[in-house]
């Protein structure tokens, strides 16, 4: 007998669009409530890592994502001026040898090869919607949504992002996420080269990963003293100064900041902040999926990854345990590891580059980390 009949999703990222998917293929009720009207994320670009496309191709989208992304094979390391010094080949993931090592995508396009995929395994989806409030007894949990509608489900998950609201709900002594000391800048480029590429410069690192045939997004971290607002009128004279050090393709994008004449190039500017919850994550029939427990900086590319295989697991957990409660501490206690190697090593990579630490450190961290995420889950 199913463990639950109906369950209400509340937030509509990559977190709680593939829980919909996996919860709809096994015959569950869907609803999804997503608080932004159109449904749509920043337009910048995202990293689809080996083990995150591995986790896409179950929830059955790795299709689309390869056919609109951009893929690559190694990691092209060059100089300041873009002269290349070396090339890494990036190692296959368990299980997923047949894919490319790693793709990026703009985020709007991945979240709309998710939405059509949600809407296609059968969920109910309501935008510009939340919860007012919800209680929950033995059986069921009553929610009132912010339209004023009611609905009654065998179980909520929160996938509504690091500030989420069901979090206040479940762990309610949570402070929340905290600064990590960098700012994250990107911006939508042509595409030059084949692979991802790394540019050395003496005091700050530049990468380019590709997002489609033709287009690349530049990402480079920042050191910060705290999360104050940027006015994006100014995001391009910051980013332009950042990137005063590199030559070569770098430099052309630094000029073409400066003159205007860098062709839509979505500029997008995030101050880092993080946290690694420990579990239980559940209480009672409300449970938390994705960054509301688990919010990573991008240092390893795989926070979306975590939040997809989060979502994989917790439906296996659901469909394949004989209680809800031996379900939701199944879920909790399979991810964490997982969660919180991505947390922590990118953690530590942000603070070595902070201090200006140990290169040997930091790449060690990285290939560490990344060997153990390509194995199976
Ligand atoms: C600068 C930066 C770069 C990153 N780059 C990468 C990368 O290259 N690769 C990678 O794998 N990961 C990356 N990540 C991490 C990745 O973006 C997140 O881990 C991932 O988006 C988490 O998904 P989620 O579904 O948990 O949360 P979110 O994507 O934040 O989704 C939460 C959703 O809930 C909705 N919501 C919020 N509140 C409510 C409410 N009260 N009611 C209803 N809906 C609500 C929001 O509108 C949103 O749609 C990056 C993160 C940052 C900050």
């Amino acid at each position: 007998m199913a463990l639950i009949n109906n369950a209400l999703i509340i937030g509509g990222g990559i977190g709680g669009m593939c829980a919909a998917i996996q919860l709809s293929k096994q015959g569950i009720a869907v609803d999804l409530v997503e608080i932004n009207p159109q449904w749509a994320p920043d337009g910048a670009g995202i990293t689809i890592s080996g083990p995150t496309l591995r986790g896409l191709r179950q929830i059955g989208i790795v299709e689309q994502v390869l056919e609109e992304g951009g893929t690559w094979r190694a990691i092209d390391i060059c100089d300041a001026n873009g002269n290349l010094t070396r090339t890494v080949a990036v190692p296959p993931t368990i299980g997923a040898e047949d894919l490319p090592a790693a793709a990026g995508v703009l985020r709007p396009v991945l979240a709309k090869i998710l939405a059509n995929a949600t809407e296609r395994a059968g969920a109910r989806i309501r935008l510009g919607l939340s919860f007012q409030g919800m209680s929950q007894d033995e059986q069921g949990v009553d929610v009132t949504f912010s339209d004023g509608s009611h609905g009654r489900y065998d179980l909520v998950i929160g996938a509504d992002g690091v500030n989420s609201t069901v979090r206040k709900l479940v762990l309610p002594e949570h402070p929340g996420p905290v600064f990590t000391g960098q700012g994250s800048w990107r911006a939508v480029v042509p595409r030059r080269r084949e692979n991802s590429t790394v540019y050395m410069g003496k005091t700050t690192k530049a990468g380019m990963n590709p997002i489609s045939a033709d287009e690349c997004y530049l990402f480079v971290l920042d050191r910060r003293e705290g999360m104050d607002f940027i006015p994006p009128e100014q995001w391009p004279g910051k980013l332009a100064e950042l990137l005063e050090e590199f030559g070569g393709q770098v430099g052309e994008i630094r000029q073409g900041l400066l003159d205007g004449s860098l062709p839509n190039p979505r500029l997008l500017y995030r101050p880092l902040a993080g946290h690694m919850i420990k579990g239980p994550w559940h209480k009672g029939r409300i449970v938390l999926l994705g960054d509301t427990v688990h919010a990573t900086t991008p240092h390893l590319a795989s926070g979306a990854g975590i939040a997809v295989e989060g979502a994989i697991v917790l439906a296996e957990e659901l469909q394949r345990r004989h209680s809800l409660e031996g379900a939701l501490l199944a879920y909790a206690g399979r991810h964490y590891d997982r969660a919180s190697l991505v947390v922590r090593a990118s953690g530590r990579l942000g603070e070595i580059e902070q201090s200006g630490g140990s290169l040997e450190e930091h790449t060690r961290i990285m290939v560490d980390a990344q060997a153990a995420l390509r194995a199976p889950i």
